[in-house]
């Protein structure tokens, strides 16, 4: 990216379905997932005549709750807005949405490399309807059909000001707003499932020709602002850092090869990596809002908003500073483990089982190192804490080497067997060879009459072959430093 000369300028606009067992505005099921189409609808969400809507009274608190996690105020009075425009995923002709005021506004999330993004607004709104493009295979006619299940789907619309300045940014930036919503079961924010929509707007200006006032663009002097372009269809988080790269590089060479930026919106296609001519863009007004004369104002009350704060857990960003300064845990193991409330859960409770028998950092630390070096590669969740914290404990004590350790992890796992009852046999069989460590010694030096000479002739290395021998012997079971003491003192003898 040839970014010398060009600042790149981002806002992102992120739309979320909520986690409510009924639409938006009436009482059909927003399960749409796989199911036969059109068979979750009444009259409201078909936007038939005379259907009036009531609206869902979760989904505002979950769009509260989100502006709780993100440091937005919270409006007090809850009004919505018809925007219209025409499409056959439309019903009504218009989308019931907010437009001057939404719930919450001014908020801001913090990044992992400490950059803040600044929410303009999260405001409460409904779904479209699905539409699916088709051709007739004998008469190759086009035809289009639509599946009003999802017509009426509670969404929120998270707007950030015009402040991210890198692709990467904006990439995590729509991770942390989709681990927040997860965290909080706002949405499962499955972007595959479209329940999570990132559309970044782009605009690359000359540098210290423009200045960013009051979460504003604005040009410095006689310099003529380039106009922004918008990417829809991203369908991962990855493709939002993909499409905004691809978007920048498509600007900077039309400006410099003199061409005009056209306000438009694009979308990217994934298949081919790059983004597509759409349309240009309507302006705000081409949407003729107006308020919705159908619902009343809702007043939200303080009480409101401390029954919504109960549900407000510790979040990510929190999670990780006290993992660090509590209990020592590194950055990079702190944000793994808090990345998921999962993660996190298991940690913390994992992390309080050992702490019965260690101090509480030991704890923390065992624990975040066994997560991170052991199970997180097995990739199992499911193995039961109480059981692992045994597993650890047997290796604070040298019961069992951490090799030993992983391998009846695994073998556990593969077999299911019982973690501690095979903790419980290995310390019997270790009770059993320890009283004859000395005579496996013995033996074992008797056997290796070379290996001794050579150690005693100053080869080093030779110690470590006859450890492994001992090792052998004990089935792994002997602590490897012990031996190794044990044989150094019947060596100098
Ligand atoms: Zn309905
Ligand atoms: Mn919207």
């Amino acid at each position: 990216m040839s970014n010398d000369k060009y600042d790149v300028i981002i806002g992102l606009e992120i739309h979320v379905q909520t986690n409510t067992k009924s639409k938006m505005f009436c009482n059909c099921p927003t399960g749409y997932f796989q199911k036969e189409p059109n068979t979750q609808v009444c009259p409201v969400c078909l936007g038939l005549p005379g259907a009036l809507p009531l609206p869902n009274k979760r989904a505002i608190e979950l769009c509260i709750l989100m502006g709780l996690a993100t440091n937005c105020n919270i409006a007090d009075e809850i009004y919505f807005d018809r925007k219209h425009y025409f499409y056959p995923d439309l019903p009504k002709g218009y989308q019931i949405s907010q437009y001057k005021r939404p719930i919450c506004s001014d908020g801001y999330v913090d990044l992992d490399n400490e950059v803040r993004i600044e929410i303009e607004r999260i405001h409460q709104e409904e779904d479209v309807a699905k539409s699916t493009h088709h051709i007739e295979k004998n008469t190759n006619k086009e035809y289009s059909l639509i599946d009003y299940n999802k017509s009426g789907v509670p969404l929120i619309e998270i707007v950030t000001k015009p402040c991210i300045r890198s692709a990467k940014d904006a990439k995590d930036f729509a991770t942390k707003i989709r681990q927040i919503a997860r965290y909080l079961g706002i949405s499962d924010a499955d972007m595959e499932k479209g329940q999570m929509r990132c559309e970044p707007n782009i605009s690359v200006q000359e540098k210290g020709k423009w200045e960013y006032k009051d979460g504003k663009i604005l040009p410095i002097g006689e310099y003529r602002l380039n106009a922004k372009v918008e990417v829809k269809n991203i369908g991962s988080i990855t493709a939002v850092e993909k499409s905004i790269e691809y978007e920048v590089e498509r600007l900077i060479e039309e400006i410099e090869n003199g061409k005009e930026i056209v306000q438009q919106t694009r979308g990217w296609n994934a298949d081919k990596g790059v983004t597509e001519f759409q349309r240009s863009k309507e302006t705000a007004d081409d949407y003729r809002y107006m308020p919705e004369p159908d619902i009343p104002v809702i007043q939200v009350s303080k009480d409101d908003i401390d029954r919504i704060s109960k549900e407000m857990i510790e979040l990510p960003h929190e999670k990780v500073k006290r993992y660090m300064d509590n209990w020592g845990i590194s950055k990079y193991s702190a944000e793994v483990i808090s990345s998921t409330i999962e993660n996190a859960r298991y940690f913390e409770k994992l992390q309080e089982v050992l702490a019965r028998s260690l101090n509480e950092k030991d704890a923390a630390i065992e624990a975040s190192n066994w997560l991170m070096g052991t199970v997180y590669a097995i990739g199992n969740l499911d193995i039961d804490i109480n059981d692992l914290a045994v597993l650890i404990l047997a290796f604070k004590d040298g019961i069992l080497t951490k090799n030993k350790a992983e391998e009846v992890l695994k073998d556990c796992i593969e077999n299911s067997k019982d973690i501690s009852d095979e903790v419980e046999n290995i310390k019997k069989e270790k009770e059993n060879t320890s009283g004859n460590i000395d005579t496996i010694i013995k033996e074992v030096l008797g056997k290796n009459e070379k290996a001794v000479n050579d150690y005693l002739n100053g080869k080093e290395a030779s110690l470590g072959f006859l450890v492994g021998q001992v090792m052998q012997f004990t089935k792994g079971t002997a602590n490897p430093n012990d031996v190794r003491d044990i044989l150094i003192k019947e060596l100098k003898k």
